[in-house]
């Protein structure tokens, strides 16, 4: 099949929930991709703040072979080793006592806000089932988690969603505190939102959620699924404001392109869970975990955050540089840097490819950089030598 043939077919065959750029991927190497007709892109986008480690990494392809020649699959009726490792892992390494695997970032919040729920019914509180969310949030798109999500466009096809969750204005704690009642489980919020447009949470916000939700007896969630495991430079996005959560959620660059999700919690939460009221087929199996436990080693190493945090300044930098009247803003943390522009950024993203750079969107003016945390100085020049370019033409 060619290229043509297999866009066609695509048509044919998929519901039509994705606009593709029309080319077909074919291969990886490091941060770059390569198309069927054999053209480099360099990839600023990694699968959406996924393969941190980028392609074809030999040490990751070697954890995988392993993986696939032990246990595949045995389901959560039966004990396996990289699971607990794993857990004990993530476990030694953040604020969290216990950790329930799952296998997409949207489950990974299902379980948060079921867990929340549990939490307060289990103290003889049911009434506190509610939840508040922040504009410009993305939480995901089952039926819970899409009712946390701030997007029209998302939710309306669906409705009606999920009730009692109240939306407050992002980095706004006053109303944050004007939305929490006694009838709210948690406050929900991700320390850098990402397809709202990269926005970072300031720490006094942080810090005054955490003050008020101790206040007003809610649980505090962190969805760390985008800005979690070394994006920012350090290891949890909210180790900048200095305070930690009740429960988090993590999922994207976990296992390095596998799917996986995580619902980190603590002692009082995990606690209220009893055996047989949660649970997944998939979730946490052997082969996934292993191969996560690899990379969650590698992605923790203190002279791996220093690369992300140091090669995330230098792109700040550049990109701050770049005179383009396009530019509104440059703004993010680590590597995950939105530009937002005064012209729609699909353009952008779509020059891009012929300029061989896979970029992508966050909401409709802003450029989200998010490439593999091996980036280095040298594919940021690159990055930016073209992205200014594209800017000039347009
Ligand atoms: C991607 C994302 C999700 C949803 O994860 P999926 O794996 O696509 O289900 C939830 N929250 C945030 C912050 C995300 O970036």
């Amino acid at each position: 099949m060619n290229s043509q043939q297999l866009i066609d077919a695509e048509k044919k065959y998929l519901v039509q929930t994705y606009a593709r750029p029309p080319f077909v991927l074919t291969r990886g190497e490091g941060v770059y991709v390569f198309d069927a007709d054999g053209k480099k892109y360099l990839d600023c986008a990694a699968g959406i703040a996924v393969n941190a480690l980028g392609y074809s990494d030999p040490e990751l392809v070697a954890a995988i072979q392993d993986a696939a020649s032990n246990l595949l699959h045995t389901s959560n009726l039966f004990y396996t080793e990289p699971q607990v490792a794993l857990a004990q892992a993530l476990v030694e390494k953040s604020f969290a006592n216990k950790v329930f695997f799952a296998n997409t970032g949207t489950e990974a919040m299902e379980a948060a806000l079921k867990f929340a729920r549990k939490y307060h019914r289990k103290r003889g509180d049911a009434n506190r089932a509610g939840f508040i969310a922040f504009r410009g949030s993305f939480h995901g798109r089952t039926m819970g988690s899409l009712a946390l999500t701030d997007s029209e466009k998302y939710q309306a096809p669906f409705r009606p969603l999920m009730p009692g969750v109240t939306f407050a204005d992002f980095n706004d704690l006053d109303s944050a505190r004007a939305a929490i009642t006694n009838e709210t489980a948690a406050v929900v919020v991700e320390p850098v939102q990402g397809e709202g447009g990269v926005n970072p949470a300031a720490d006094e916000f942080l810090r005054g959620l955490r003050a008020l939700c101790n206040e007003r007896g809610a649980l505090l969630v962190f969805d760390e699924i985008q800005c979690g495991l070394g994006r920012t430079g350090k290891l949890w996005g909210h180790e900048w404001s200095g305070v930690t959560p009740d429960l988090m959620t993590l999922a994207k660059p976990l296992a390095g392109g596998l799917p996986i999700g995580a619902t980190l919690v603590t002692d009082a939460v995990a606690s209220s869970l009893h055996v047989g009221e949660h649970g997944t087929t998939f979730g946490g199996g052997p082969f996934v975990t292993s191969v996560a436990l690899q990379v969650f080693n590698r992605i923790r190493e203190p002279k791996f955050l220093a690369h992300v945090a140091e090669t995330g300044n230098y792109l700040m930098e550049r990109l701050s540089e770049i005179n383009s009247p396009h530019v509104k803003e440059v703004r993010g943390r680590g590597l995950m840097i939105g530009v937002e522009l005064d012209i729609d950024a699909g353009k952008v993203t779509e020059a891009g490819y012929a300029h061989g750079l896979l970029l992508i969107k966050a909401r409709e003016k802003v450029v989200r950089f998010v490439p593999q945390l091996v980036f280095q100085k040298q594919h940021v020049d690159e990055l930016v030598d073209k992205f200014g370019k594209i800017l000039t033409e347009l």
